[in-house]
């Protein structure tokens, strides 16, 4: 069993609308926008990534908007829900809140004896906010939302597969525990990990296969420390029979990525050498920041690319 990795390090989801993306996650929610860039594979689309002040891992949702893409369709096969975790009894600040902002998919749950507040992003991507005490975290306190009730960062993502069983067992090797279980959903906890711990896997073996698309997340990184420790990972899945992607420079992390037995694409994110690497910190995420191989297309970008807020 590993015990490199310490948690996620972000969700990348598909997006519509880069201005509706960016309203949402960093005034409807607060959180900062700790880096604007480009999608290196896609360069005429923003990467934008949204997060705590420095963009800590477990705590970054990222985004590739692509301009009137068709929405997706839930299904097996992919992350159903990405959860935030808010501290204990602020979810009625936040339904309110979002009743206020038109914010839809608003379900008052309590699940593995946590309250929890389903909602839908802005292509109606799924996500919750969960009260978690034990959640000792900093917020981002410039988002617009006291510090007594903002984000912490994540909590948990849920994977929705037709058959959770071998996706359980590749947790497991990579460091995840089972903690619980409650009816069709199994609960995974990394111990030590960055607070962003839990995944759990829910089996749902006669449903449809997901279709990705706007509100869809097309994948989850977990985090490692550094680069030798990445190395560690990538072998050991390698040895197991995983197919798994060469180390690729995204400039604030290196990545590796596979495909899981449930359909998932994940990856392997360092914390090294992170958001502050080619701006401030009391400036991240404000100027539009492009890898060296996509700088001869600033000029172009500059034009075309949607103007944001902030
Ligand atoms: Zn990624």
């Amino acid at each position: 069993m590993l015990d490199q990795i310490k948690g996620l390090h972000h969700v990348t989801s598909m997006a519509s609308d880069a201005r509706q993306n960016n309203d949402f996650f960093t005034r409807k929610l607060g959180q900062r926008r700790v880096k604007k860039t480009v999608n290196f594979d896609a360069p005429d689309v923003y990467h934008l990534y949204y997060g705590d002040e420095a963009g800590t891992p477990g705590s970054v949702m990222t985004y590739f908007p692509f301009p009137h893409i068709g929405k997706g369709r839930h299904g097996v096969g992919e992350v159903g829900t990405t959860v935030y975790s808010v501290p204990e009894g602020t979810l009625g600040y936040w339904e309110k809140r979002f009743v206020d902002e038109g914010v839809t998919g608003l379900l008052r749950e309590e699940t593995f004896g946590d309250r929890r507040l389903a909602f839908a992003g802005p292509d109606g991507d799924g996500f919750a906010l969960v009260e978690d005490k034990a959640d000792t975290r900093a917020p981002w306190a410039k988002g617009g939302i006291p510090a007594d009730e903002a984000i912490r960062g994540f909590h948990s993502v849920s994977l929705r597969l037709k058959d959770g069983g071998a996706t359980e067992e590749l947790l497991k090797f990579m460091g995840y525990e089972e903690i619980d279980k409650s009816g069709t959903i199994r609960r995974l906890a990394v111990k030590n990990g960055n607070g962003a711990d839990v995944i759990d896997i829910e089996s749902l073996p006669t449903a449809p296969f997901a279709d990705l698309g706007a509100g869809s997340v097309h994948h989850v990184a977990f985090a490692v420390e550094d680069r030798a420790r990445q190395l560690e990972v990538r072998k050991a899945l390698i040895d197991t029979g995983y197919g798994v992607t060469p180390v690729i420079d995204r400039d604030y992390f290196w990545a590796i990525y596979f495909r899981t037995p449930g359909g998932v694409l994940f990856e392997v994110a360092t914390n090294e050498p992170g958001f502050d690497r080619d701006e401030d910190t009391a400036h991240l995420g404000e100027a539009l920041k492009l890898p060296m191989q996509h700088q001869h297309l600033r000029p172009y970008l500059e034009q075309h690319l949607q103007k944001l807020e902030g």
